[in-house]
């Protein structure tokens, strides 16, 4: 028989893909239809069916993502005279819905074109771009389903959504100037400013020096021009914290920072994520963006707001920032946002239906190291070996959900740093969001950091409650490795250094220098670093002085950072103290002692600041640092004489701090790689993994790099997992999914 049922899996909804079936059904005379499922595009056609495929995949809409295509005979014949639409079916739910995407250039074209009728209109969009995730409620993908259904399509509008030879033929979020959607200016009370052109007005008070607020597709930003960055520090209260800063075009990328194609190719792809790129030093003006580094984060319009603001704007450059209050989730709600106190508000009347954030990633040879993975990219996913439905809710820090249903892990936006109250609220609704999407109501585990005090552990305990499902702990360092594996697409062992900040380990003291011998399920610590006092705890992490006073201590060095009475404190705290194995702790105690950075007035400073240092030494002394490890099971490698050592040296070559920080490092990383080394060859991989947050240090990766190499094993780094702890999750998933398959 030749009449076919096809079945297309795979990112084929909200992305054009029915228009296309559509187009090239006809061009070929075949009759049937094409309608969406639940969770695949379903396709009847009455003959020719391999030839429909070839052209399908050669025509494939650009934001279309193919997995796999089901032919099957059909029963019934067919009773169509020609090819058409059918209305969407409720079928199973887990058509992934496509990410946000950066404005096309037939939309910019169109929208800069005074001869259209969408001139100088925001929200001018297609089947190939513009919002999806943050404006979808539920699937199918109908405008029904988006916040869209409350502006009603106008005669053309409508016109061009039944024309199947139109671009934006059944695209279910368009509109124009008639259909009621638009952009109103607010002052600082909250008040209309009544103009012509809200976007024009906002960008001439820009100009002028005023901070506001601009509302796009899934979040609203806090923006001012370069030269008003000291008033925005002071009104943040953010001393150094780096902002992020959208320019005009490449061409002031270009001008800003050293880019090469790699990261030229991420700042233009339809993502358009904050890129973190080598800073420029000539250019004046621009130390006050990221004070202290050489690295600046940049990214490029991709609304149609943002177009049109650089269209009116004199500044070639505008400090974007998320608005959102410390520590909370950015802010969605209008009325919400007039709380932020700021000069004026440029907002739209469309609900935000889902938060999500920028993406912000670093570019290293290639692969992308993705500190934040949100918009242009959620909720995308990755093919897992389990078919278990697994919840897991990541550790404390930039947590995330990833649910893992039928061979694939999907993972919600980034949600932020969890000890408030929104945050984890935030959680549970991206939670239950993907759960809806994904039609998933039962659970078969859920999965939890191991630190008793993590907050995301009493919702995961509540999940595992309300869906009667098993709750399992996962190390956090292991979680790393796991994530590593499976972005690499490796189910075999691996050694691999775990590197970061803070993670509980399951003797009870805080680890974050960890070499481990890995598999999804099991670890084995083959090395680790000396365990130091974290005196007081997260006070030590606050104010890495903590971190030296401990380590001065310890080798009867003498106080030179308290008062005496301070430090008799703090002497008393030596004993009984938590231990600390972490390397972040390490590089922030570097970094105090050779005066580089003792502050910490935003996540990551003292360690952010050593690398600016790392980029620019030689290891001219790497040869004083000799490293010494003791034991086996693991092997701990001795830190405390390394700052022995350094403090001596500081003495002789204190002008030289970027040599001695690098050397340091050097040394400790080659120890590193070596236990790696050992404990690879011993288990018969080939495979040295790096991960966790301290992986995002460029010049720690290339010393690793290189040392690897030396050894012949191949070196495993991060592309699309987070390095830090937004990959956890994913761990987590990995590691019970693994679990729970093997005891079957
Ligand atoms: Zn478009
Ligand atoms: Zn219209």
């Amino acid at each position: 028989m030749s009449e076919k049922r096809i079945l297309i899996y795979g990112v084929v909804q909200g992305v054009g893909f029915r228009p296309t079936v559509y187009r090239i059904a006809r061009a070929l005379g075949l009759k049937g239809y094409v309608r969406n499922n639940g969770s695949n595009v379903e396709v009847v056609i009455d003959k020719d069916h391999e030839l429909f495929i070839e052209t399908l995949k050669k025509e494939l809409p650009p934001l279309a993502k193919l997995d796999h295509i089901e032919v099957h005979d059909l029963k019934k014949s067919l009773a169509t005279r020609e090819f058409v639409i059918k209305e969407s079916k409720e079928g199973r739910r887990d058509a992934p819905i496509p990410p946000d995407t950066a404005m096309c250039d037939d939309c910019l074209r169109e929208m800069l074109d005074r001869s259209d009728r969408r001139y100088m209109y925001p929200f001018t969009n297609c089947t190939n771009c513009g919002a999806r995730f943050s404006v979808i409620a539920d699937m199918p993908y109908d405008r029904p389903n988006t916040s869209m259904k409350e502006f009603k399509l106008c005669k053309d509008c409508l016109a061009e959504y039944k024309d199947p030879a139109n671009r934006r033929f059944h695209a279910q979020t368009i509109s124009c100037w008639k259909e009621g959607l638009g952009y109103s200016l607010f002052d600082k009370k909250g008040k209309v400013i009544k103009c012509d052109d809200p976007i024009k007005e906002f960008a001439r008070r820009t100009d002028d020096g005023a901070i506001g607020v601009v509302k796009g597709w899934g979040g609203m930003h806090i923006s001012c021009i370069l030269d008003r960055i000291p008033a925005m520090r002071e009104w943040y209260r953010r001393p150094s914290k780096p902002f992020a800063v959208m320019v005009r075009d490449l061409e002031v990328a270009q001008r800003f920072a050293i880019l090469d194609e790699f990261s030229e190719q991420l700042l233009t792809s339809p993502a358009r994520p904050i890129t973190i790129v080598p800073r420029r030093e000539d250019v004046p003006g621009l130390d006050g963006i990221s004070p202290g580094l050489g690295n600046i984060g940049i990214y490029l319009p991709y609304g149609g707001v943002h177009h049109l603001l650089f269209e009116h704007l004199e500044a070639d450059a505008l400090v974007m920032t998320s608005a959102n209050p410390a520590g909370e989730p950015m802010i969605i709600d209008n009325k919400e946002s007039f709380s932020l106190g700021l000069d004026m508000y440029l907002l739209h009347n469309r609900m935000i239906i889902n938060r999500v954030d920028d993406s912000v990633l670093i570019p290293f040879e290639g692969r992308r190291f993705f500190i934040r993975k949100s918009r242009g990219y959620t909720p995308l996913y990755l093919p897992v070996r389990y078919k278990q439905i697994v919840l897991s809710v990541g550790p404390e820090r930039n947590v995330n959900a990833s649910i893992s249903k039928a061979g694939r892990v999907y993972t919600s936006q980034y949600i932020g740093h969890s000890y408030k109250y929104h945050v984890m609220e935030f959680l549970e609704h991206g939670t239950r969001y993907l759960m809806r999407l994904l039609g998933i109501k039962k659970l078969d585990a859920v999965a939890m950091d191991m630190h008793p005090q993590y907050p995301t552990r009493a919702f995961a305990k509540r999940m595992a409650e309300e869906f009667d499902a098993p709750l399992f702990e996962v190390q956090h360092h292991h979680a790393h490795a796991t994530s590593l594996m499976l972005d690499n697409g490796i189910d075999k062992k691996i050694a691999c250094i775990s590197v970061d900040g803070t993670g509980y380990g399951p003797d009870g003291t805080i680890w974050g220098g960890e070499i481990l011998v890995n598999d999804y399920i099991g670890m084995d610590r083959v090395g680790t670093l000396q365990a130091i006092p974290l005196l007081g705890g997260d006070a030590a992490i606050r104010d890495p002085r903590r971190m030296v006073f401990a380590i001065r201590e310890q080798l009867n060095l003498g106080n030179e950072l308290y008062p005496d009475r301070e430090a008799s404190v703090l002497k008393k705290m030596m004993k009984g103290s938590i231990m600390t194995t972490s390397l972040g702790r390490v590089l922030d105690a570097l970094s105090c002692w050779l005066g580089i950075g003792c502050a910490r007035s935003y996540d990551g400073e003292p360690a952010m600041r050593l690398e600016t240092f790392l980029s620019q030494g030689k290891p001219s002394l790497e040869s004083n640092f000799k490293v010494d490890i003791q034991g086996s099971d693991p092997a701990i490698i001795q830190t405390l004489p390394m700052f022995k050592k350094l403090d001596n040296l500081l003495c002789l070559h204190g002008q030289h701090k970027a040599d001695l920080a690098l050397s340091f490092v050097s040394a400790l990383m080659k120890a590193m790689v070596g236990i790696a080394a050992q404990g690879a060859k011993d288990t018969g991989t080939k495979y040295i993994g790096l991960t966790g947050g301290v992986s995002y240090n460029l010049p720690i990766v290339r010393i690793v790099s290189e040392e690897v190499k030396k050894t012949g094993m191949t070196l495993l780094l991060h592309d699309q997992v987070p390095n830090g702890d937004g990959g956890i999750s994913i761990g987590q998933n990995v590691n019970v999914g693994e679990r729970m398959s093997n005891e079957r």
